[in-house]
């Protein structure tokens, strides 16, 4: 993500106009009968076609990948939705579980979510609800034992928040656009916490998970031109309303956005198809959006590895946020859809750095958020110094500087979770110092050892969760040498 008031002073000044913006201006559930979505947990042949050819492999292995079949009905007046999930866990970890924990993310994001039944392997099961009601529990008659799978299945319904008041707007129905972020219920990642769930602070991305499959069929007004992680596998009309369905995997997250302004203006580049979704009065600025995302991926794909999907999409919402990744999408906001504006450069790579750092290699995003942020940011300055020469980096590297500078230069650890920060922390630490250690670190290995390092993380982590102590241990091997020092001084408190 790439906050708004964490830029600068300059910034500021925007948020203020921003909120000068002016506001805009049921349906029933589907049954979805357990058998249509019982299929084998191996059969990934669907999302083939989801991924370039180089990363099908990836297909045959992630046994424990989670498989979710998800439907949404979105209802006439577009901020009423009711769903349906049908989920194959597979227990991961080396001891058996006795529950298996979901989030309901619309409950913390201004939004009302509601699970109404649940089934465990077909037989109903009465969960509990913590954490504001963002934690759903659902508990196991008979533990699941290592590597063994259960099928949970339930039925929602969401009503979206009318307002971008909270998290920036990433779940809200707000001029127009509607904005589906986290909109399912998601499972939670156990790792050496247990079942890792907290309230997601205001500053900040919201999610922690493991990469899964998603099979996903909206149902929503004809009108709407839908936009969804992954790939588009079927559409067809039926009267006032359309169905859409989608692929997508393994991603870790699943994103919808609709708008019925929305028009398309698309490019294809080795095999990449990358879309950019916006009203009409947005096209120059697409464009160009279009144009430094074909860089960036140049960019990334050679300094640490290929992009994986075989497409990219972006869509403009109102978000506060400048702009937010989702795996294979991400939402700009669309006052710097603009050609002009000094913003669009920086944001569109910052954003697509986070298919690297967030999605391809995961890490918690709450507890460890320099892991995706600091080093998007470090990625963008990268993306700068490659395409324009150290001279065309200059600016973003004084941004990353003034950041810092915000807050008086603090030496204030770039490695805490997002909850101790204050909002400016949050901005200046993580998004300005955090960028600048990365640099740091590369002067201290050498540019050869780092470059090569970077390879190597990305590699060993990718489709997987890194962890601080895995990114310190694995540039150490890498440089053979002890970072103790540089990780004290900057990282760890
Ligand atoms: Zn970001």
């Amino acid at each position: 993500m790439k906050p708004i008031f964490l830029f600068s002073n300059l910034t500021l000044l925007f948020l203020t106009s921003c909120l000068l913006f002016s506001k805009p201006t049921e349906a029933t559930p589907e049954q979805i009968p357990a058998t249509a979505t019982a299929k084998s947990p191996n059969d990934r042949s669907i999302y083939r076609d989801g991924l370039t050819p180089e990363y099908q492999p990836i297909l045959d292995q992630l046994s424990y990948a989670s498989m979710y079949d998800i439907k949404f009905n979105i209802a006439d007046d577009l901020f009423h939705i009711t769903g349906s999930e049908t989920v194959i866990y597979t227990n991961a970890e080396d001891l058996e579980l006795k529950e298996v924990k979901f989030r309901l993310f619309p409950n913390t994001l201004g939004g009302d979510m509601h699970v109404n039944e649940v089934f465990v392997n077909n037989e109903a099961i009465i969960p509990n609800y913590t954490l504001d009601d963002s934690l759903l529990t659902v508990p196991l008659k008979k533990p699941l034992q290592p590597q063994e799978n259960t099928t949970l299945r339930m039925e929602f319904n969401i009503t979206v928040p009318q307002s971008i008041d909270l998290n920036y707007g990433v779940l809200a129905y707000y001029g127009n656009v509607l904005a589906l972020a986290h909109a399912y219920p998601m499972i939670a990642v156990y790792d050496d916490e247990g079942w890792n769930a907290e309230i997601p602070p205001q500053s900040g991305d919201v999610t922690y998970s493991d990469m899964s499959f998603f099979l996903v069929t909206v149902d929503a007004p004809k009108s709407l031109t839908l936009v969804g992680s992954g790939r588009e596998i079927s559409s067809q009309e039926n009267g006032s309303r359309q169905t859409v369905s989608y692929e997508a995997g393994p991603v870790r997250d699943f994103y919808l956005a609709a708008s019925p302004d929305y028009e398309v203006v698309s490019k294809e580049v080795n095999g990449i198809t990358l879309r950019f979704y916006s009203s009409d009065k947005f096209q120059p600025g697409a464009n160009s959006a279009i144009e430094t995302a074909v860089k960036s991926l140049e960019v990334f794909g050679k300094r640490y590895t290929p992009y994986p999907y075989s497409e990219l999409d972006f869509v403009t919402t109102p978000t506060y946020a400048l702009g937010i990744e989702y795996p294979g999408m991400i939402a700009i906001t669309e006052w710097i859809v603009d050609p002009d504006n000094s913003y669009l450069e920086a944001t569109v790579a910052h954003e697509i750095a986070h298919q690297w750092f967030y999605n391809l290699v995961g890490n918690d995003q709450l507890d460890d958020p320099w892991l995706d942020e600091s080093l998007s940011q470090y990625a963008t300055l990268q993306y700068f110094s490659d395409t324009y020469g150290q001279t065309g980096a200059l600016g973003f590297r004084l941004d990353l500087e003034g950041r810092w500078n915000s807050i008086g230069q603090a030496e204030i650890p770039v490695g805490l979770p997002v909850r101790d920060y204050t909002g400016s922390e949050y901005s200046g630490i993580v998004y300005g110092r955090g960028g600048l250690f990365f640099e740091a670190l590369r002067d201290e290995m050498g540019n050869e050892k780092f470059d090569a390092f970077m390879k190597e993380y990305v590699k060993t982590n990718a489709w997987d969760i890194a962890t601080p102590q895995k990114f310190q241990s694995q540039a150490e091997l890498v440089c053979g040498c002890d970072l103790t020092d540089l990780f004290n001084d900057w990282i760890f408190p």
